[in-house]
């Protein structure tokens, strides 16, 4: 298990990103996403401009050209969904785009532990596929660049670890830099992935894999292969309420809005993956996996607020409601709910809802300034209880 990091200037709202593991932990006041938040400036830097704050899209997505559903024609197997994105860091190196792909691989001996590697093969990126929803300390490697000869890099990540991986990327050494990022939200130290997993899984010792799913569920797919889905509403909101790490509970970048390209799922239909390209460099990545997807629809249907509005409060008070009632609603709001990029929005509002709250009480003299301005516009659309 990665230990946790000897410094910690943001103290308990450390993210482990492993940049302070390193002798980058000079630049961490400036660096980390979660001591000083600098979204606007580091989005000039990786898109050549700031989200336009009055086209819908961009406030909840970021700085986007254009955005997919697409899935791998042949899946990879044991992959997180279709695995695009490890099929992007192996046709990196093996085209010669890049030299080296920072992405991360699975302890030896317990599969949710993440072990950062700098890949020079195509099967180190393949043996790095599918989530470790923990915290994982990628940029711990940074020092090894060097070492190592890498002078053309691919680096994955989650947003905390892009953020700081932006800020010092001009002092790597590197001839050229793409960024291939994932939405992220809820992660948890590895001790509370055991916390989540006890609580809410039938067999917390078999799960391989788990996904929030854009039905209302959270699938959990076991070692036999079978899956289990457990509804939202259902779960035990009183004891999961301080599983998350609290830098993901102080966390605003879910949608990884400095990535040159982003994979994940929340904008598309259940079964598709969504992708975000952000500028030319995100346009070179997917090129790269073109003519091995195949490309479905974007769709928006449904109306989130009414459900965001009342989840607010009944996260605030941890209402745990009956499994049955749980089925029924998630039947209910799988048929009638919000879809497509309506779903993204509505996991956005909530999620930015609840973490605007965590902050206000838990670090109140960090609010105005660490609350970015679209969040801020966000989650103005909402009564929040009183202070
Ligand atoms: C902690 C976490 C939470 C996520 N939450 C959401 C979400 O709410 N909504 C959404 O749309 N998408 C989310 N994603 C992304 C989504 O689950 C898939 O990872 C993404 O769609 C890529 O799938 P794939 O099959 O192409 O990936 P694969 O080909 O299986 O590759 C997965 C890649 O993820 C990297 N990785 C694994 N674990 C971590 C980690 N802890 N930190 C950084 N990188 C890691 C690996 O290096 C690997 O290259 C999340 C991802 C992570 C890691």
């Amino acid at each position: 298990m990665h230990p946790k990091p000897k410094n910690r200037p943001a103290l308990e709202l450390c993210s482990e990103c492993g940049l302070c593991d390193t002798s980058y932990l000079r630049y961490a006041k400036w660096a980390c996403a979660f001591i000083t938040q600098h979204v606007d400036e580091l989005e000039v830097k990786s898109h050549g401009r700031e989200r336009d704050l009055e086209d819908e899209r961009e406030l909840y997505f970021g700085v986007h050209r254009q955005m997919y559903a697409a899935r791998k024609r042949q899946p990879v197997s044991g992959a997180q969904w279709s695995g695009i994105v490890s099929t992007i860091g192996m046709r990196a190196l093996e085209t010669g785009l890049v030299d080296t792909v920072l992405c991360v691989a699975a302890d030896s001996e317990d599969r949710f532990t993440p072990r950062p590697v700098l890949a020079r093969t195509p099967a180190e990126v393949l043996a790095a596929r599918v989530n470790k929803p923990t915290l994982s300390p990628n940029l711990s490697v940074l020092d090894e660049i060097p070492k190592i000869g890498t002078r053309r890099l691919l680096a994955i990540g989650v947003g905390c670890q892009i953020q700081a991986l932006r800020t010092v990327q001009d002092r790597l050494g590197l001839e050229a830099l793409y960024v291939l990022g994932t939405p992220c939200v809820d992660n948890v130290s590895r001790q509370g992935l055991q916390q989540f997993l006890d609580t809410t899984s039938r067999s917390p010792a078999t799960v391989v894999h788990y996904e929030f799913m854009q039905d209302f569920r959270v699938h959990f797919k076991h070692a036999d292969g079978s899956v289990e889905k457990v509804p939202f509403f259902g779960l035990n909101t009183k004891a999961l309420k301080e599983v998350f790490a609290p830098s993901c509970l102080s966390c605003f970048d879910y949608v990884n809005g400095l990535a040159d390209l982003v994979v994940g799922y929340m904008g598309a239909e259940f079964g598709w993956q969504w992708i975000v390209e952000r500028n030319a460099q995100g346009r070179v990545l997917l090129d790269l996996v073109r003519d091995e997807l195949e490309f479905g629809r974007i769709v928006e249907s449904g109306n989130r607020f009414a459900a965001v509005q009342q989840g607010i409060a009944a996260y605030d008070q941890a209402v745990t409601l009956p499994m049955w009632i749980a089925k029924l609603m998630g039947l209910v709001i799988e048929k009638i709910g919000p879809r497509g990029l309506e779903y993204a929005r509505f996991s956005i509002d909530s999620h930015f809802a609840r973490n605007y709250l965590y902050v206000r009480r838990r670090h109140p003299g960090k609010l105005e300034r660490h609350v970015p301005r679209y969040a801020k516009k966000i989650v103005a659309q909402y009564a929040l209880p009183p202070e």
